[in-house]
């Protein structure tokens, strides 16, 4: 195909970063491209892997003449990244992210970024529990949602660059989604920031029960504990940083979440075994209804690889 930018930058070449990288080479919709990352230890596996053209440690030489800059850094990162990377930005550059919290990664690259860039934060809902430049691959994105939230204003230019950044991910396999950055802040406080506080939690409550030792939680860990382990292990670093810029939606998630909770262990308590019931039946659908959409097959270890975050 056809290149859609004639050079893409991306700042932080972890999981996702290099799985962009990787991805618009098997497409073939960038056509140089120039890596920025912090690490040195990085920067060399960077260059063994052979996934850019230009590998440095300066995101301003990075993004130069770049019609395209991805910050694929984590979210607390993600101003002073754009900070480093300012002198160096192309005018009328598309400058977009992949953070999982939208709100504060908007602030942050609006206040870091010079006027005269198209700024479009967005979040690709793929992911995995790894991170570095080893742990990505192209097909990560393969039929997954990618939301854009971009500002809301109409002129052509901005919703030319849109329009733009929507055929790139389309190109590397995502479908992609318009959101407001606070309602997208909201849904993936239910959808995955509160699921990865619950698998924090819980393992640590495992780890720390009295009077079961931690090899009877490891040799006995049934199906259900181990998919909290996974999740758990994802990186400390990217979800601390989710959970201390996602604060308000996680909040108030958190609060309705522990409602439900004394809801459930009141109709444990009193034996209500048809609520206990009628919940379990409700909750059993909205799993087929993932499944029929495609985001999640019926076989049981599917997804392994692939959570969604
Ligand atoms: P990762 O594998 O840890 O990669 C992040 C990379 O960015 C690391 O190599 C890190 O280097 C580098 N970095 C940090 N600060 C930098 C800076 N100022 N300039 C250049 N490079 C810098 O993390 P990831 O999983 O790809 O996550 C990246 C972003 O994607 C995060 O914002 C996260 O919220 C979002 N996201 C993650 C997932 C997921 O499932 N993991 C899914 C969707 C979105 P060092 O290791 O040397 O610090």
């Amino acid at each position: 195909m056809t290149a859609i930018y004639a050079k893409m930058a991306v700042i932080g070449c972890g999981l996702i970063g290099s799985s962009i990288v990787r991805a618009a080479r098997q497409a073939g919709c960038v056509g140089e491209i120039a890596i920025a990352e912090t690490s040195a230890q990085a920067r060399s596996r960077i260059v063994e892997l052979q996934l850019a053209d230009v590998v440095t440690g300066d995101a301003a030489e990075a993004v130069r003449d770049a019609d395209l800059v991805v910050f694929a850094v984590p979210v607390l990162s993600m101003g002073a990244a754009a900070a480093a990377a300012a002198p160096g930005f192309k005018p009328g550059a598309t400058v977009t992210d992949v953070g999982s919290v939208k709100g504060a990664v908007a602030e942050a690259l609006t206040a870091a970024c010079p006027d005269g860039l198209f700024i479009i934060p967005g979040h690709p809902i793929a992911g995995t529990e790894q991170s570095g430049p080893d742990a990505g691959f192209a097909e990560l994105f393969q039929n997954r949602w990618t939301i854009l939230t971009p500002d809301p204003r109409t002129d052509e230019p901005y919703r030319a660059a849109v329009a733009r950044l929507t055929d790139f991910w389309t190109a590397i396999g995502a479908r992609v989604e318009e959101m407001d950055a606070r309602h997208h802040d909201l849904v993936l406080a239910i959808t995955s920031h509160l699921p990865h506080l619950i698998a924090y939690n819980i393992v640590g409550t495992a780890a720390d029960l009295e009077g079961v030792a931690e090899a009877e939680v490891m040799k006995y860990s049934a199906g259900g504990f181990r998919d909290f382990t996974r999740i758990a292990a994802s990186d400390p670093t990217m979800w601390r940083d989710v959970f201390l810029t996602n604060k308000d939606a996680v909040l108030e998630v958190l609060g309705r979440f522990t409602e439900d909770l004394q809801a459930l262990s009141r109709a444990i308590r009193w034996g209500e075994g048809d609520k206990l019931f009628e919940l379990f039946s409700r909750t059993r659908e909205i799993r087929r209804g993932i499944v029929a959409m495609g985001q999640e097959s019926a076989e049981p270890n599917f997804g392994r690889d692939r959570g969604k975050h």
